[in-house]
Order: structure tokens, then sequence, then C-alpha cells
């Protein structure tokens, strides 16, 4: 047997949506609304904390578990959002990235075999996830009601209660649950929580509760944390991420809130892998959730700010999908917006990949011939429900409105080119 052959807990996930498709939109693109990141600055109060912090001193290791004006200011804060009181030092565990957080929650509580329930459409790292700490996923879908007379929104794709309860049973560990959704934008509201954290708890079922899109809830929509709820304190991880909250993907800083026991064993994971986080990106960001503290639900908060202007281009995205004859699926929350390309007529060149489901195809030749990177949704599906779902892409909104503009236009001119063929 050769030496390089890998093990068997990377088996068959060798490919990623995100590489593959980011090297695309690098290659071709003249305007990206691919890979979910601003396209603009974060707010100056972080910036000038972070350099503040590396002209400080802060260049060192700080605390393994999160650096402590972090702990603390994300104990309070969301101790207050809760209801709950937050031990700072062992129910606050500060993580790379969102993404870190949750392979520490699948390594620190899945074991072979145990069943983990994710519902589709779901951020596609899930999976790999639970299978690397070989765990078994169990997908369910939210469908889509048919809708008439006007445009369809992320609401309209629903849980079947009936089917959930019957994914449960004496091998499920956990159930994964994202809102606002990656790439649906569905909001789960309380009714929906309700009905999963009453599962949970009659299974004594643990909820990984991914929330990196918490500040972004459009319209009159409420972003309920499971957490909150009767019960679930105990029994729920929320995962955050200040990437997305100070749109600053690249600093990599994200945490996981819960309970000491389940946290204490996420720490084991943490300890033994990466050890700590960047220190001058802790505090920078520990200063912004400072100063957000103070602005709460007011007009001065950055949380609140970034909302509204993102409804006006989620809205104006929405407006120019329906001019150029995609299907929008209006989002509840979340940067993304996921549209029906099944009926725009492409003369779509065959895969030489074999078995591409048609959206990866359609991405493909948008980006190549039109300059404009999205998103496959069936990439956020699992293997057997990818066929079902690939008539839709995903497109980006949290960008600079000249870029949105560009993409506009390509839209436009490819539209008028359409109708005079
Ligand atoms: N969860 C969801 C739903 C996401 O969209 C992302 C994308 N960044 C992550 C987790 C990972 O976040 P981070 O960049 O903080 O690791
Ligand atoms: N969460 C981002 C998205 O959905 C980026 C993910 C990534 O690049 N790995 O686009």
């Amino acid at each position: 047997m050769s030496i390089q052959k890998h093990s068997r807990r990377i088996e068959g996930l060798d490919k990623n949506v995100w590489v593959e498709f980011t090297q695309l939109a690098a290659d071709y693109c003249v305007v990206n609304l691919g890979q979910g990141f601003p396209d603009f600055s974060p707010p100056n109060f972080v910036k000038e904390a972070y350099i503040r912090a590396i002209n400080g001193g802060l260049n060192q290791y700080t605390r393994a578990f999160g650096h402590p004006p972090l702990v603390k200011i994300l104990a309070k804060f969301f101790g207050k959002l809760l209801k709950q009181d937050i031990d700072p030092l062992n129910e606050v565990l500060v993580t790379t990235g969102a993404y870190q957080a949750l392979f520490c929650f699948f390594q620190a509580l899945i074991d072979d075999g145990d069943e983990v329930i994710i519902i589709e459409p779901y951020f596609d790292c899930y999976e790999p996830m639970v299978r690397m700490a070989a765990g078994q996923p169990v997908f369910i879908s939210l469908h889509p009601k048919p809708v008439s007379g006007r445009l369809m929104t992320s609401a309209d794709w629903v849980l079947d209660p009936v089917e959930l309860a019957n994914k449960f049973n004496k091998c499920t560990k956990a159930i994964v649950i994202n809102t606002p959704n990656n790439p649906l934008g569905k909001v789960l509201s309380r009714e929906e929580l309700q009905v999963i954290a009453e599962l949970c708890i009659k299974h004594n079922v643990l909820c990984i509760s991914d929330e990196v899109y918490e500040w972004l809830v459009y319209d009159d929509n409420e972003h309920v944390r499971i957490a909150s709820m009767p019960g679930m304190w105990e029994r729920t991880v929320t995962v955050g991420s200040a990437g997305k909250s100070f749109s600053a993907t690249g600093w990599k800083i994200g945490w996981a809130i819960g309970h000491k026991d389940i946290i204490k064993h996420m720490q084991t994971v943490h300890q033994n892998s990466i050890y700590h986080c960047t220190t001058g990106a802790q505090q920078a960001v520990a200063e912004g959730f400072e100063r957000e503290f103070e602005h709460l639900g007011a007009p001065e908060s950055y949380f609140f700010g970034l909302r509204k202007e993102l409804q006006l281009k989620r809205d104006q995205l929405a407006a120019c999908l329906v001019s150029v004859g995609l299907k929008p699926v209006i989002p509840e929350g979340g940067y993304f917006l996921i549209a029906d390309i099944s009926e725009v007529d492409v003369d779509l060149p065959e895969s030489t990949e074999t078995k591409q489901p048609y959206d990866y195809r359609f991405v493909k030749w948008l980006a190549i011939n039109k300059g404009l990177a999205t998103i496959p949704v069936s990439a956020f599906y699992s293997s057997n429900s990818k066929k079902r779902l690939e008539n839709f892409i995903r497109f980006c909104f949290v960008k600079e409105d000249t870029t949105l503009s560009k993409a506009e236009e390509i839209l436009q001119e490819w539209s008028r080119r359409r109708k005079t063929q």
C-alpha cells in the first residue's frame, strides 16, 4: 500500500466549492457576487482598535480559550440577549472564525455512528465536519411552498414537523441549525424553533446553532436565539463570527457560547489543535463589541446600520434579477439571495466533468462568458438531493453599490442579447 494513502476520515471530502469557485472568479470575473465577503472596509472603530492593539504591544500569545477582554464582553453582550448569566471563562470559547467553532463542536461531541440532523440547504462544511468526526449526517430538506401572484420569499421554504420528528431516534446526538440561513436567507421563526427545541429536549439531543448572520434580519423579521428558549441553554452551542459582524472576514475571529459542560469538551479540541487565536484581532473585536453594547438597537450601532443598508441592496439586486427574467427568492436575512434560473434559456456546452449538476455548469458559463461570479446552490445540498435542486444560483449582496450596478449592467446586457437572438 502506498505510504501517501489518505486517512479514512477524509475519504471523498477533497472537493470544495469555495476553493473551486473562488479560483474561477479570480481567473475570469470582473464582478464577484460569489464568495460571501464585503468588498467594503470594516468600520474605522475596529480597524483603529486593531492598529492600536499591535502598536500597543499585543503581539504575543494570550489566554488559550479567548483573550480576557473579548470573552468578558461576549459574555456580557450575549448574556443580555439570551437573558442568561454566562461565565466568560468557562462558557465562551474564542475560535478561528465560526468554522473552527463548528469543527471543535463536532470533534468534541460526535462519536462513531452518532447521527447529526442537518437541514438542507446548509452551509456546506457541516457535512464534511460531521463525517470527519465519524458521525452520520441525516438530512431533511426545507420544502418550497408554491406561491402565485408574488415573488417567493425564504419564509415559503418550510420544514415538515412530522418529517423532522421522524429523523430523531436513539442514535441522534445533535441537530445543526443556521438562522439566518446561508444560502437561502431563511430566518427560523419562534414557532419553527419551538418545534426543534421540543424535539431536542424530548430526545436529549444537542443543538449547534450557527448564527453568524444574526444582525442581518430584514423587514419585520426577528432573530430568535434558540439558546434563550426554555430547556435549551444547557444543550445549545451558539456560534458567531466577527468576520460577519464587523465586515472583516479575513480576521477569522469567531466564538462558541454554551453551557460549561459542553464548552469544556470543545476547549479540549481547541487547546490541542490551534491553541489560541490572533491576539490583536481579538482585542479589536472586544472593543467593537464594547462600542456596540453601548449602542445596542440604536441608530449609532454598526449592526443596526449595516442591516438597513443591506436591506436596500437586497431589494436593488432582487429588482434587477426580476427585470432580466430570473426569479429571486427574497431572503428574510443574511447576505445572500438565491434565484431560479430554470426559465433562462442558455446553450450550455456539455460538461467534460461527468455528472456536473446544471447549476455548476451555468455558474461556470456565467463566469467565463459574462464575467459575473455566483455560486451554484446544489453545493448546499447532500448528494442525493443535488439533482432536485440544480436550478438555483446564489448571489452575494454585501457589496458596494457600484459593484451591484456593474453586475446589473452585465445582466441587462445579457438579457438584451437574449431578446435579440
Ligand atoms: N457559518 C456560515 C453559515 C457561514 O456562511 C460562514 C461563512 N463564512 C461560516 C459559518 C464561517 O464563518 P467564519 O468566516 O467566521 O469562519
Ligand atoms: N461563508 C462564505 C460564503 O458562504 C464564505 C465561505 C468560504 O469562503 N469558505 O460565501
